[in-house]
């Protein structure tokens, strides 16, 4: 395995200068857009990005903002971008941010990794690029650029291959100031249009003459990714429960998957008509009819929802749920993505 160019940054730095896309978080990088948009840009393309940044920013423009914010108003911001305990945490740390340090970020990376949802990634990008420090920001992108340049041999998987890239790259970063920033930024940016995943385009990436895989021709060997534990699939079923025109919702238990968001009442299994009808007469709906409303599919990380919809007509509407109208759906309460299906059909 090959070690990382040693001028690494002074090829890159000069690049992005060019290069960069002009995104809405990169102008005027503070501390807090910062840390913002690396929170939403995890798991989240940028292009879907975009616009939920600029609402975020626009409804709560300052961590004390944030810090003020209810959890259900943090969590409609964020409703459609999944995995939601970002968004809660996030909230948390402007909390601690205001208790601790009077509502601005540390300039430090230890401290700012002490806060919740902030690991070594955001840590990194918010220190350097926000702050200037010499602090390396190793996310998937910046991980297949590293392990092509060096062909390295391991899995990128690997917690002991990140370490070893972080702390190589933090000997290659310029002196403190504006360049650390755009030194992170470049890496990241490279992994995002040029080193791409699939076949990267060699003849347009500035480091050509640097790469190990590329002068080897073996671009698309590397990197060695992890192997994939199969995700389980779980069939579960859906019901749409009305009651004189309004929906019934559920709150999802404030631990475990999707937690504290609101949901159509569900159940693990596909239920048949009969079935559907004693669920809800058991919850006390007392069911007049029950029509089938569709199927969907929504893929978590390791897991697989196999949805079937039931819309159930109610003669009572227990207080165990909220019953909705569709506007008080739109504005009050957060229903993941994971029911879009089901939403769009009433
Ligand atoms: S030369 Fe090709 S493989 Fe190497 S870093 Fe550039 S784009 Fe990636």
């Amino acid at each position: 395995m090959d070690k990382l160019p040693s001028d690494l940054a002074q090829i890159l730095v000069p690049w992005y200068e060019i290069n960069a896309r002009p995104l809405p978080w990169r102008q005027d990088p503070t501390p807090y857009r910062v840390w913002v948009s690396e929170i939403m840009l995890q798991q989240t393309r940028i292009e879907a990005a975009r616009g939920y940044f600029e609402r975020f920013m626009a409804a709560l423009p300052t961590v004390r903002d944030l810090a003020a914010a209810s959890e259900e108003t943090v969590l409609k911001l964020w409703e459609g971008l999944g995995y939601y305990s970002r968004a809660r945490n996030l909230r948390k740390a402007a909390i601690q941010i205001v208790d601790r340090y009077g509502g601005q970020l540390p300039a430090d990376v230890k401290a700012l990794r002490a806060l919740p949802g902030i690991g070594d990634y955001t840590a990194g990008a918010v220190a350097s690029i926000a702050f200037g420090l010499r602090e390396p920001a190793v996310d998937g992108n910046v991980l297949r650029v590293c392990a092509r340049l060096t062909r390295c041999p391991d899995s990128i998987g690997e917690k002991s291959v990140k370490d070893a890239f972080r702390q190589a790259l933090r000997e290659r970063y310029p002196a403190a100031g504006k360049a650390c920033g755009a030194f992170t930024s470049a890496l990241m940016e490279l992994g995002e249009t040029v080193c791409l995943p699939g076949t990267p385009d060699c003849g347009l990436c500035p480091l050509a003459a640097v790469c190990a895989a590329h002068r080897a021709g073996r671009e698309t060997d590397y990197p060695v990714m992890p192997e994939k534990a199969p995700r389980r699939v779980q069939p579960r079923t859906v019901f749409l429960l009305e009651h004189q025109g309004k929906i019934a919702l559920a709150r999802r238990p404030d631990k475990g998957l999707l937690a504290g968001l609101w949901e159509f009442p569900n159940v693990e299994g596909t239920l048949t008509k009969e079935q559907v009808l004693r669920q809800a007469a058991a919850w006390g709906c007392e069911p007049v009819d029950a029509l089938p409303c569709g199927q969907a599919v929504h893929i978590f990380t390791h897991l697989e929802w196999h949805m079937t919809g039931w819309q159930v007509s109610c003669a009572a509407a227990p207080d165990r749920f909220v019953w909705t109208t569709a506007a008080q759906r739109t504005e009050r309460y957060p229903v993941p993505s994971a029911f879009r299906a089901f939403k769009e059909r009433i």
